[in-house]
């Protein structure tokens, strides 16, 4: 346990995302869908998702991954660090923008906004770009094939299946608002005018 400096550190880091993602979602659980996509596969994608998150916390606190250890450069895991932590502000910033619009299944709620402003202003999918910068991070700062890498594992093909159909679903909703809102921001790599 907390046998090198990462794993504290990430601990910590960990922590704290965790904290964010609470704070704006223990008050906003009820949620009222007028449409919702919830099929099978993305519930197991964000079980899966779930699980390459806290895998990580095995290894922080046991031993028992240690023998899945790499060698990395230390400076390796410090860029790790800072990425973590721009995630983290990514994080706050998604849902301190879209506020009441988040669900973690795909939906339009009875009360639903388009959210064009703040960090959508830039970009459409921040709290996808955050989950990006978490999974790399978690990979630059444990240097284990178990616990690195199984978040953006799971991560990225869940991203890649959701995201179209998040598009198509805010299009079908929002119609030529929302397309002419796709030609001025950038997907997960945020677009400055
Ligand atoms: N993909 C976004 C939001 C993730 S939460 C991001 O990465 O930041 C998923 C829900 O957000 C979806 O069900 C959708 O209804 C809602 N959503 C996505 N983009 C939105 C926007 N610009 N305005 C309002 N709601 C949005």
């Amino acid at each position: 346990m907390f046998n090198n400096v990462f794993k504290i550190v990430y601990f910590v880091l960990f922590m704290l995302a965790f904290v964010v993602r609470k704070v704006f979602t223990a008050s906003n659980r009820k949620r009222e869908f007028i449409v919702e996509k919830k099929s099978p596969w993305d519930v197991l994608l964000l079980t899966f998702d779930g699980i390459g998150m806290l895998i990580p916390l095995v290894y922080v606190f046991g031993s028992g991954l240690d023998f899945a250890d790499y060698p990395m450069p230390q400076w390796v895991g410090w860029a790790g660090v800072v990425l973590f932590m721009d995630a983290i502000l990514l994080l706050y910033l998604s849902h301190a923008h879209l506020g009441k619009n988040w669900s973690p299944v795909l939906g339009i709620q009875k009360d639903h906004t388009l959210v064009t402003s703040g960090i959508y202003a830039y970009i459409r999918h921040p709290m996808y770009a955050a989950h990006l910068l978490w999974a790399i991070a978690q990979m630059l700062m444990l240097h284990n094939w178990i616990a690195g890498f199984s978040f953006i594992a799971v991560m990225i093909p869940h991203y890649l299946i959701r995201v179209g159909k998040e598009e198509q679903m805010m299009i079908d909703r929002f119609g030529e608002e929302y397309r002419a809102y796709m030609k001025t921001t950038g997907r997960v790599v945020p677009k400055f005018k």
